[in-house]
């Protein structure tokens, strides 16, 4: 079928927006073919009759519980090697009472959700987490706590020799209403194998430990870690299986595509990567993101402490309708040197100005306030 202009906007608008699955042939050829305006009206267009003019962000806390980690990925700036626990001061585990100090200081800016994750530490047992869990819903019961990446929880099924399953049982128990999302990076088995250690899942079972995750009641996000040394081809990989998954088993309550910061990580130091992607690519992202997940998920979220606030701005003009977020105390891109700040009046206005209607949300995308 010839598209071209007008028609050929029309065209894709309409083929991503049904229950039409876009291949990834389509998507490669919708990248390939528009340009980047085209590509962000599309997205725009798409994200405009999904979802309307409201962009959401949530009220969020983050606490990360430790920084030693048993994986070495060359993208990551965060960890510290568990094998120098002992021998260094840079690591650290939060206790029982310094999670309750945290969760304190959450209450104090008014926090919607804990967002709770850290490093593999084969250290901290069950127990710990559970404890840690109990200790935030104790201080504040009605907060929402988002706990852990997949790869994480993994991790702790293994090194405690309990199913996932039960795993994920017992933190409900303890309070954890979600998973986070993280950790899927790119699922590309290529990639994967240059961006992290063996230590971490595969896209495989990353995919299949959140089926099994949503199919007991508990939700999260979806996120890709994109700007290393991946190339499109992957990206929309990444992006067809994330919702080929949700429409098997949903739970993904959102997409979030996190823009890989260069800044002290091996990647950088070993010279695989220049610097950060373009912003270019961080637009294309959002505006296929929008364009493939169709409505299989709506929400497809603009990490602005990734992006810079400026191309966050933009990115809610072409696919994007949730901001992520107020990401209080955050320490994972911060190691990167991502460290700016950011406040609800702020965010609220850089809704605005993008000419969009600011809300608060909970965990679940629910509106909960307009501001
Ligand atoms: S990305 Fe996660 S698993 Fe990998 S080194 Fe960093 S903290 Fe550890």
């Amino acid at each position: 079928m010839e598209k071209s202009g007008e028609y050929e906007l029309d065209y894709w608008s309409s083929v991503s927006h049904g229950d039409t699955r876009l291949t990834a042939k389509e998507a490669q050829e919708i990248n390939s073919e528009l340009s980047l305006y085209d590509l962000m009206e599309v997205g725009q267009r798409l994200t405009s009759r999904q979802v309307g003019d409201v962009v959401s962000y949530a009220i969020s806390y983050n606490i990360n519980y430790s920084n030693y980690c048993a994986a070495s990925c060359p993208i990551c700036a965060f960890y510290v090697p568990i094998k120098t626990k002992g021998k260094t001061d840079r690591g650290y585990e939060l206790s029982v009472q310094d999670v309750g100090r945290e969760t304190e200081a959450a209450k104090k800016v008014g926090a919607t959700e804990i967002h709770i994750v850290g490093g593999f530490n084969p250290d901290l047992s069950l127990e710990y987490y559970e404890s840690i869990f109990s200790e935030v819903k104790k201080r504040l019961p009605g907060i929402t706590l988002k706990a852990l990446t997949i790869p994480e929880i993994d991790f702790i099924s293994t090194t405690t020799k309990n199913s996932l399953r039960e795993v994920v049982e017992r933190f409900v128990k303890a309070g954890m209403d979600a998973h986070t999302g993280g950790g899927a990076e790119i699922f590309s088995p290529e990639i994967r194998k240059q961006i992290t250690t063996p230590e971490k899942i595969s896209g495989e079972k990353w995919l299949s430990d959140a089926a099994l995750i949503h199919s007991m009641g508990i939700p999260g996000n979806s996120t890709m870690t994109y700007g290393h040394v991946e190339d499109w081809p992957q990206i929309i990989d990444h992006m067809i299986r994330i919702r080929d998954s949700q429409l098997e088993t949903p739970g993904f309550l959102s997409f979030i595509p996190l823009k890989f910061s260069p800044e002290n990580t091996p990647l950088l130091k070993m010279g695989k990567v220049k610097g950060p992607a373009p912003a270019d690519k961080d637009l294309r992202v959002i505006a296929l993101a929008r364009i493939i997940m169709g409505m299989a998920i709506r929400n497809i979220s603009v990490y602005w402490v990734s992006l810079g606030k400026e191309v966050a701005q933009v990115a809610l003009g072409c696919g994007g309708s949730d901001l992520v977020g107020t990401a209080f105390s955050e320490k994972v891109f911060g190691a990167t040197n991502r460290t700016e700040q950011t406040s609800t009046e702020e965010l609220d206005h850089m809704i605005r100005e993008s000419g969009r209607i600011p809300a608060v949300r909970d965990t679940l995308y629910r509106i909960v306030r307009y501001s």
